[in-house]
This record gives structure tokens, sequence and C-alpha cells, in this order.
């Protein structure tokens, strides 16, 4: 079972380039990002994340195009079934998650066309900082620099 934060749920223009995002906040936290900006989703909290949850989500926010889950949760299993039945029920619909992790399992960057990976550190920043650690993927190509500056070749 993964669990969502229902009050945190939210549409994002920000978070993944160019998509209009619905952003669930996941608990259970596996990370152990120092600094972490959100420990309390480290904690057992929200309610189950079922399909019927993404369904109703998904319907009461017409236009989005992109699903994302921040954050994994521990069950990985129940993660990909998440993936899957967005692949099914939603496929005009892109699949994103956030892993707090410095690398996740071939399996997860199959399940889903965003994937991002690497702890949070205070001192690098985030995504739409140039000295970050952290990386976004979309179908395996590195597309963090979309972050800084827009078409900005992140070799620079
Ligand atoms: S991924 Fe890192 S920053 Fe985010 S909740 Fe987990 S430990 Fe905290």
């Amino acid at each position: 079972m993964i669990k969502y934060v229902p009050e945190l749920t939210d549409v994002v223009l920000e978070e993944i380039p160019d998509k209009v995002t619905l952003a669930v906040e996941i608990s259970n936290c596996r990370g152990s990002c120092i600094g972490c900006h959100s420990p309390f989703l480290k904690q057992d909290i929200g309610v189950e994340l079922t399909p019927d949850a993404v369904d109703r989500l998904i319907a009461d926010n017409f236009g989005v195009n992109c699903f994302l889950l921040l954050g994994e949760g521990k069950d990985p299993e129940a993660l990909l079934r998440i993936a899957e039945h967005l692949r099914v029920h939603h496929p005009d619909l892109e699949r994103a998650v956030y892993s707090g992790r410095p690398e996740v399992e071939p399996e997860i960057y199959a399940a889903f066309d965003y994937v991002k990976v690497g702890p949070y550190v205070a001192e690098l920043g985030p995504l739409n900082e140039r000295t970050t650690n952290q990386r976004l993927y979309h179908h395996g190509e590195d597309i963090t620099f979309r972050f800084w500056h827009k078409g900005l070749d992140p070799n620079r």
C-alpha cells in the first residue's frame, strides 16, 4: 500500500516541464535526506492511494496531462500497480515520480515517463539550481537543464 496526503494534492506547473501536472504527496518516505524539507512525509500518514482514488483525483482535475507522485512510499509493488493503472486507464496522462533515492530500479524507469532521483541536499539546492545533485529523466534522457534556463545547453 502507498498512501498520499489528500489535503496536499495540487495542480502544479513547475515540477514537470511543459506539463499541467496533478501532484500527490506520498507518505512513508524511505529517503534519508539531510535537511529534509518535509519530515512529516516520513511518517505513516494520509490515506491509501488506490486505483479508485487515482480515478477520482483525475476526474476532479479535468485538463491535467501528467500525474506525479511526489515520493515512492515503502511498497514498490503498489507503486508499480498505480503506474500500470495510469498507463492502462489514463493513457493521455504522462506518469511521473519523484524519488529521494540516489538511484531507482529499472522497472521504475520503465513504468514512469518522468523519474526524478537524488536526495535533497540543502547546500546543493533543488532541481532549479545549477549546483543540484538531483536529476529529472524523461524516458532515460536527463532533462534537468530544463529547470535552469529554457533551451540552455546543460553543459555550458
Ligand atoms: S525525499 Fe528526502 S526531502 Fe523528501 S520527504 Fe523524503 S527524506 Fe524528506
